[in-house]
């Protein structure tokens, strides 16, 4: 067989195998091989190799796809420096993930502006780093969508598909307030998930006021923060929003 078809053949057969890994790296590998005389084992071992960096990659990019961040914000582009009330150290040992292993929440309260939903993607776009599932979602966004499911008797669905996520983010709990079902709905599902998944809440009220967003349920709030924030993190980010510093710092060097 002329070394031309052979390529062909291999290719041909990594399409059909689904093998796009060692179709990207076979040709190149077989160079390498046959100038520093590999045994032939090396060579296979390299191209599998390939192929499994190749789906563990491919794994990841679908994870960070799923997880439906609005941007991508990481880690190395926060100013711990400019950032008060969390610490880099503290931040650096969430990365490695094992409250989502535990599985353990985070709470980020602080007002506008001070990084809450940046390190909550950052962590997030982490935890897709180790394969997990992760779903980035509005408060509001996350109980109408409860609703819309069980005004159209798809509510089951919906919570079996948010209890596979592994990480749910739930950005701007406080910004808009929830009606006794929405809020109902939203218990439910920290319910359901408690102990099992592990939950982030971004939230620029403080735990007394949380009950302002749950249509003034206090035994409801009370239930839903005693879940939340038994196996919690609670992060406190202070002081004035990053933008409007960096925005007075540009307009007015001091
Ligand atoms: P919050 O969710 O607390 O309201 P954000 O995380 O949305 O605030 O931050 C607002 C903007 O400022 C975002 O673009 C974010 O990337 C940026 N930002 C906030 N804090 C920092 C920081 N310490 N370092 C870098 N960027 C920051
Ligand atoms: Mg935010």
């Amino acid at each position: 067989m002329s070394a031309a078809l052979t390529r062909e053949l291999v290719v041909a057969q990594t399409r059909a195998l689904k093998l796009p890994g060692i179709a990207r790296t076979f040709d190149s590998l077989a160079r390498q091989a046959r100038d520093a005389h590999w045994p032939h084992e090396d060579y296979l071992h390299e191209v599998l190799s390939a192929e499994q960096a190749s789906r563990h990659e491919s794994v990841i990019r679908q994870r960070l796809q799923e997880a439906r961040f609005p941007e991508v914000k990481t880690l190395d582009t926060f100013d711990f420096a400019a950032a008060e009330g969390v610490s880099a150290t503290q931040v650096h040992t969430l990365a490695r993930g094992e409250w989502v292993t535990a599985p353990e929440n985070l709470i980020f309260a602080g007002p506008i502006g001070t990084g809450k939903t940046h390190l909550a993607i950052a962590l997030g776009v982490e935890a897709t780093k180790q394969k997990r599932r992760v779903l980035f979602t509005r408060a509001a966004d996350l109980v109408r969508q409860l609703l819309e499911a069980r005004d159209t008797r798809e509510l089951t669905r919906l919570q079996q598909r948010l209890l596979r996520v592994d990480v749910l983010i739930v950005d701007e709990l406080g910004f808009v307030p929830f009606d006794r079902i929405g809020g109902e709905l939203l218990f439910n599902l920290l319910t359901d998930r408690y102990e099992r998944r592990a939950t982030v809440v971004t939230t620029n009220l403080a735990f007394a006021e949380w009950v302002t967003v749950f249509a003034g349920d206090e035994k409801l709030t009370t239930a839903l923060l005693d879940r939340l924030a038994h196996h919690a993190t609670v992060l406190t980010t202070k002081g004035k929003s990053y933008r409007m510093r960096k925005r007075r710092t540009r307009e007015e060097p001091s």
